[in-house]
């Protein structure tokens, strides 16, 4: 596919206004659903071969939520793209204002790997309803789904309204050569600075849904059971390959012991019923990302797990202990299965320490004490999070969802995604019946006194 003539093809479609009418929208979106339900085997086979993950993680953690969004956009679409009205002030009487929300035009999604279905449609998702053209660059790291995406979306939609591109960097950066009205990423941080570069040259807007280490703070008055039973969930779903997992914890010394037990029999319990770690559990991505896990892992502080099968690509639930700030593991993203553990003594100062970091994307709060919760909570920049759970925040689709500073610019899900995708057009409607006079020259004492009254 020459990128040009499809970038070319779409800004002409998108310029016979066909994707601005509603209807038009929902039909799409409603075929996008039916397309979702019918090719749902194939889609969990492609998965599966790409990195062994389940039917019951692929359908939790990316078809549940597409079909959610979808459901969402559907029902919600007429209202949200209503011009809404706005009050209009003394100034400008008898005039009425509102706001008309309006699609951007040709938009570019770039997916991450490690949910490629969800990742990658979500964003085309939103910004269809919003009435755009999409090009989707999934990832090319699973390249069964990768492959799987293009051949059903490609074959169901007309390539001037949704096209699947596959490729790695090199198409990337082709398609980034061209302007586009919105560009979605979601990637890690370095290539998204190459993407704010490539746009800034089209002065193309960008949304950028980054990673991060994401902190988890766990006090001493948490319900310990509880804590580790969703912190391990949180931390082990798709084997830590996850921007939103907890990337570390920072536990009270006091509970520090009694904690990691709790989280090596949750983790026993849940992945090593059967005697092995069981089908549940997903393996890593390529090899790169192996090794580059593998030296992550100090034998000298692993107090759980540490098993690793190179062949496999596995490797087990981890916990490292006494691990410090200054360790390689607590460097960047870990995004795999090893959870640091680091234990403070003094909230303040390890408060402290968090924010001399980047801002995370995520954070996560064990506690029952709801001063020190709206004390982090108040102290801490990060994305999004959620107290006494972690990941869950994002299945909520009131929630916006996205980082701030180094974890992302922008955010979507749910209406947010539709705004994400969406310039609102402010309109000034003015009658002719009624004109003030006073803004036209000759200026006059009395009507600089009239103006101060009417516009404070
Ligand atoms: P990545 O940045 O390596 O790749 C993301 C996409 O960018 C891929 O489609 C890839 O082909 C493309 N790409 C890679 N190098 C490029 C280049 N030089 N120029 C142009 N395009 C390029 O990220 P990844 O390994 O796929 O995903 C892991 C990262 O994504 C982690 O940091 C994770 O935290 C983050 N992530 C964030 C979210 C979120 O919603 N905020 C979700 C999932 C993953």
């Amino acid at each position: 596919m020459d990128i040009k003539e499809l970038h070319s093809k779409q800004q002409t479609f998108f310029n016979s206004n066909k994707t601005k009418d509603v209807s038009f929208r929902i039909e799409q979106l409603k075929k996008f659903r039916k397309l979702i339900k019918e090719n749902e085997s194939e889609l969990y086979k492609a998965i599966f071969e790409d990195f062994g993950k389940s039917e019951f993680e692929t359908y939790a953690s990316e078809l549940s939520l597409i079909n959610h969004e979808i459901n969402l956009f559907i029902k919600n679409l007429k209202r949200w793209s209503k011009p809404k009205r706005v009050a209009t002030g003394l100034a400008n009487f008898p005039a009425k204002s509102y706001i008309i929300p309006e699609p951007l035009g040709v938009t570019l999604v770039i997916g991450a790997w490690n949910y490629p279905y969800q990742l990658s449609i979500l964003p085309t998702i939103s910004s269809i309803a919003a009435g755009n053209t999409v090009i989707i660059k999934p990832s090319e790291l699973p390249s069964k789904t990768s492959a799987v995406m293009a051949k059903i979306i490609n074959a169901s939609f007309p390539e001037e309204f949704i096209h699947v591109v596959e490729g790695g960097v090199a198409i990337s950066t082709e398609l980034l050569s061209h302007r586009f009205d919105k560009i979605f990423f979601t990637g890690s941080i370095p290539v998204g600075k190459i993407i704010y570069q490539a746009a800034a040259k089209h002065l193309s807007p960008v949304v950028l849904e980054l990673g991060g280490k994401s902190p988890t703070f766990v006090l001493s008055d948490c319900d310990i059971k509880m804590t580790a039973k969703r912190i391990v969930w949180a931390k082990f779903f798709n084997a830590g390959q996850t921007c939103v997992a907890p990337d570390y914890i920072l536990v009270e010394k006091s509970i520090e012991q009694k904690f990691i037990e709790t989280l090596s029999a949750k983790i026993e319990e849940f992945y090593k019923a059967k005697g092995d770690i069981n089908e549940n559990y997903v393996r890593i991505i390529n090899i790169n990302n192996f090794d580059r896990l593998e030296k992550l892992i100090d034998t000298d502080k692993v107090c759980f797990g540490g098993e690793i099968d190179k062949e496999n690509r596995f490797i087990s639930p981890t916990i490292l202990k006494n691990v410090s700030f200054d360790d390689e593991i607590m460097q960047d993203e870990i995004f795999g299965p090893i959870l640091p553990i680091l234990s403070f003594t003094n909230l303040d100062e390890v408060i402290a320490k968090v924010k001399q970091r980047p801002k995370p994307l995520s954070c996560y709060i064990y506690s029952k004490n709801r001063k020190t919760i709206s004390k982090i909570l108040h102290e801490v920049s990060f994305g999004g999070g959620a107290v006494n759970d972690s990941v869950m925040h994002l299945s909520n689709s009131n929630l916006p969802f996205g980082g701030v500073g180094l974890s992302g610019i922008g955010s979507y899900h749910g209406k947010f995604g539709f705004d994400t995708f969406s310039h609102f057009k402010s309109i000034l409607d003015k009658p002719l019946w009624f004109e003030a006079n006073i803004k036209y020259p000759p200026y006059s004492k009395n009507k600089l006194k009239l103006l101060k009254m009417l516009l404070k």
